[in-house]
């Protein structure tokens, strides 16, 4: 079960994580566990001051060091303390390499992480020097924090979390899963102010319908990101039918 812990000056944060949803359920299962730190806690001076002005000028302020590095001894004990091993040291930063799936598996299968959250101008560089193992940013945008990035990381891990979703077999047929984005999904009614459901989806074929949702992934995939299918082919993870379908788009 991975157990991640939060360096944060916002834990309130992750509250809605506990009490709503898949993440919920992640949580109340015993399948993800979850702690935050807080560094003001670990910050000394009577003021509890956690940033200061950056050396060199500029606007904005810089998360101090020290209350950082208290913090992250502080959760490293506790893991220690819980029979684990020292965890890898995460940082959520916009010059880090952007999240994908394939990192959100090799997480979801570990023994967790603890995940910095940076706020203001950032952290120090010497804690960041010192202690941090990978740098993940969400997108080219800048959030406020870090917090919302490791919301965004945790939901993607504890969804993948054995017995979370309600069918097994969602998170496979989730895009990404195995390179390709997702099928188009449809529901009641079968028609809805002129627009009807695909007429093989109410076939009852299961066959049928498989093909169907592979050619419209491989079709959606070739449309919007044609640099995933390039990835399949060099990993040789197209059949010919696959490619025979994506020939027939053309
Ligand atoms: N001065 C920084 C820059 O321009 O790269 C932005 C700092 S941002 C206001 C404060 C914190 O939000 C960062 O330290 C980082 O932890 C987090 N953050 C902002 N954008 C992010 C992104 N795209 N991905 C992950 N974390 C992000």
């Amino acid at each position: 079960m991975p157990r991640f812990d939060v360096l944060t000056l916002f834990g309130e944060y992750f509250e809605p994580l506990r009490t709503q949803g898949v993440c919920r359920r992640a949580f109340d299962r015993g399948a993800m566990a979850l702690q935050h730190w807080n560094p003001r806690d670990f910050s000394i001076d009577t003021h509890h001051t956690v940033d200061d002005r950056p050396y060199g000028g500029g606007p904005g302020m810089v998360m101090l060091v020290e209350p950082l590095e208290r913090a992250l001894r502080a959760a490293q004990s506790s893991r220690e303390t819980a029979g684990m091993d020292t965890a890898p040291v995460l940082l959520f930063s916009p010059a880090g390499a952007k999240l994908t799936q394939e990192q959100v598996k090799r997480w979801a299968c570990s023994a967790g992480a603890v995940l910095v959250c940076g706020r203001y101008e950032g952290i120090d560089q010497r804690f960041i020097d010192r202690h941090v193992d990978e740098e993940i940013s969400l997108g080219d945008y800048v959030l406020s924090g870090g917090e919302i990035a490791a919301m965004a990381f945790l939901d993607a891990v504890a969804r993948l979390q054995p017995g979370v979703l309600g069918s097994a077999d969602s998170a496979q047929q989730d895009s990404f899963s195995d390179g390709l984005l997702d099928c188009p999904h449809y529901t009641r009614p079968p028609t809805h102010t002129g627009l009807h459901v695909p007429a093989v989806l109410l076939s009852g074929d299961h066959a049928r319908i498989a093909r169907w949702r592979r050619d419209r992934s491989l079709q959606l995939t070739q449309e919007r990101r044609p640099d995933l299918i390039a990835i399949m082919r060099r990993e040789n993870r197209l059949s010919a039918r696959d490619e025979q379908a994506l020939a027939s788009l053309d």
